[in-house]
């Protein structure tokens, strides 16, 4: 039986970076669920799928081959042999991935995929739906927040140092509320912070200070 530490949170709560570290330092292998609708999502706009058109995204997404493999301390994911790589991250991609994400099928599709990566041994799961709905029982669910300007400040800097983007901060406020707006209000699985999940509020921690409390939270044989 695998380990498995569910994360999760708002837009640019700061689940990423915790979540490589605290796998990096545990040697669990880091999966990033938000990659997965994102690849959905570039996939659709590339083909030119209707996004109005849930038909048309579910018809699509069902289609797409994710192929998963652990590597470098992570789950990494590839489409016909390519890695998506900053292409997923980009603020066409931000405004449409919650389009996608509330589609029933396309989250079925998602998590069995991330359910099955339990054969790869432990994992620091991040995402939206994880201590809620993919791993519900893990006895290391977190329900990572921080303020939105927090969250915008961080988000606009990862975009200016990537050179994914160039948006003012207020752009990238925008983006990020609307996004948990559509996140927190869908059907199926809704963004929502489990019962019996641990809050960390990241608004006034540096990273080392979630890593700690994430990981001094651990059941005690998973920290050896
Ligand atoms: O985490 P990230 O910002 O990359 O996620 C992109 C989008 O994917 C989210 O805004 C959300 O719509 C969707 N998502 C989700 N469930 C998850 C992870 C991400 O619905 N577990």
């Amino acid at each position: 039986m695998s380990n498995v530490i569910a994360i999760d949170g708002p837009s640019g709560a700061g689940k990423s970076s915790v979540s490589r570290i605290v796998g990096r330092r545990l040697g669990y292998l880091h999966v990033d669920s938000g990659a997965l609708y994102r690849i959905l999502t570039w996939q659709c706009l590339a083909a030119g799928v209707d996004m109005e058109s849930p038909e048309a995204i579910c018809a699509f997404a069902s289609s797409v081959d994710i192929e998963c493999r652990p590597e470098d301390g992570r789950v990494a994911y590839y489409v016909g042999g390519e890695a998506p790589g900053e292409r997923i991250r980009t603020p066409q991609i931000n405004a449409n991935a919650s389009k996608v994400a509330r589609e029933k099928p396309v989250r079925d599709k998602v998590t069995a995929l991330l359910k099955g990566m339990v054969k790869y041994g432990n994992l620091v799961v991040e995402g939206r739906d994880i201590t809620t709905a993919v791993f519900p029982d893990s006895p290391a669910r977190f329900y990572l927040t921080a303020s939105a300007e927090a969250r915008a400040r961080r988000r606009q800097k990862e975009e200016v140092d990537k050179g994914i983007a160039n948006q003012s901060a207020e752009a990238v406020k925008a983006s990020l509320l609307a996004r948990d707006a559509m996140d927190s209000t869908r059907k199926y699985a809704p963004l929502r912070k489990a019962d019996g999940a641990l809050e960390i509020d990241s608004s006034d921690l540096t990273l080392d200070e979630v890593v700690e409390a994430v990981v001094s939270a651990l059941p005690k044989e998973w920290r050896a």
